[in-house]
């Protein structure tokens, strides 16, 4: 049985993978068996050459799995995930930020640990400019009022795992893929462990502003439905202002007799009572929608962490633990 899988996301990774390869091998290399899986996720560059000639010439346990184009990081963890048979997984990036002897420090962590799950690494010092920062914490707390599952704000998807955490991703089939969400949602118990990204080694991120933002919206709309109930929320409430400036006007109307402005305040309180009454029908179809959409999800109904049962073959034993 492998112990450690390192799953490794590649998208342009020309200049990195042999260093990383290097790198994992002085860390793990007569500490631990242990397999790499790298996943070359549609790189236009020379990163699928490169990997091949690391396959060709391995001395560890090699896999690479080539996409038939760029599918997303979030995708390419997927694959390896799939790929994996180690007791253990590592997601590491493939470009030197992580250092696989942080990945050795989370392994020893849980074999030391038995009931922890999952180790992950958080950057205690973040190493990117003032702006991403601020839209990045502005996130986390925006997605915590709003999300069903709480995330911890500077951990990031590098972390070990036991294959019970891989087998619970795994059965979580949805298409758009937010990792630090989905290990949240899987529970476990995870412990933190600090640590400081080091700086690219050659190349640059490729996440631009506008693709992290992408990503972060599709992180609350993925863990997330309380967007929908908006329209039922405006909607009481037009429909109860409406009612209340119907029924005053009205009464003034009585009183007072039917002037034009009376009039006008009429049709305009009417169609203020239906725009409402017509959100509160949208926000009764967007709860509708809200179970469709948990549902074609298609995620587990639960997770089991363990199960004790009596076996009658060992009557001494009071269970056993499966
Ligand atoms: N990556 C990937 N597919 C993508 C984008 C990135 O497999 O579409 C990989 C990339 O090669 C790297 C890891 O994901 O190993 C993290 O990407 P990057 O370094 O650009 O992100 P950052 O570290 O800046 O968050
Ligand atoms: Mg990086």
């Amino acid at each position: 049985m492998i112990k450690l899988t390192l799953a490794v996301p590649c998208f342009n990774e020309e200049d990195n993978v042999g260093a990383f390869y290097e790198a994992v091998k002085r860390t793990f290399d007569g500490v631990l068996s242990y397999e790499i899986v790298f996943v070359n996720d549609g790189s236009t560059d020379n990163t699928g050459e490169r990997l091949r000639k690391i396959y060709d010439s391995h001395t560890a346990n090699v896999t690479v799995v080539s996409f038939s184009r760029n599918f997303g990081k979030e995708s390419a963890v997927y694959a390896a995930l799939q790929h994996s048979r180690g007791e253990l997984v590592c997601i590491i990036d493939s470009d030197m930020q992580q250092s696989p002897d942080v990945a050795l420090e989370m392994v020893r962590y849980l074999d030391e640990h038995a009931d922890c799950d999952c180790c992950a690494a958080y950057q205690e010092k973040r190493i990117e400019g003032r702006t991403i920062s601020f839209f990045k914490d502005a996130f986390y707390s925006f997605a915590d009022k709003l999300s069903d599952v709480k995330m911890r704000h500077s951990a990031s998807d590098f972390r070990v795992f036991r294959r019970n955490v891989a087998e619970a991703l795994m059965d979580m089939k949805e298409y758009h893929r937010f990792s630090k969400g989905m290990f949240s949602w899987v529970g476990f118990n995870t412990h933190y462990i600090p640590y400081t990204a080091e700086s690219r080694l050659t190349g640059e991120t490729k996440w631009s502003f506008s693709k992290l933002m992408k990503y972060a919206f599709s992180g609350i709309i993925s863990f997330s439905t309380k967007p929908l109930r908006i329209p039922f929320y405006l909607g009481g409430l037009f429909t109860a202002a409406g009612l209340v400036w119907l029924i005053v006007i009205a009464v003034l109307g009585v009183m007072n007799g039917l002037s034009d402005n009376y009039r006008m305040n009429i049709i305009l309180s009417f169609i203020m009572l239906m725009s409402g009454l017509i959100l509160v029908c949208v926000g009764i179809l967007c709860e509708y929608i809200s179970q469709v959409f948990i549902q074609v999800k298609g995620r587990p109904i639960y997770i089991e962490r363990s199960c004790m049962t009596y076996s009658e073959e060992n009557e001494e034993d009071k269970g056993t633990v499966l």
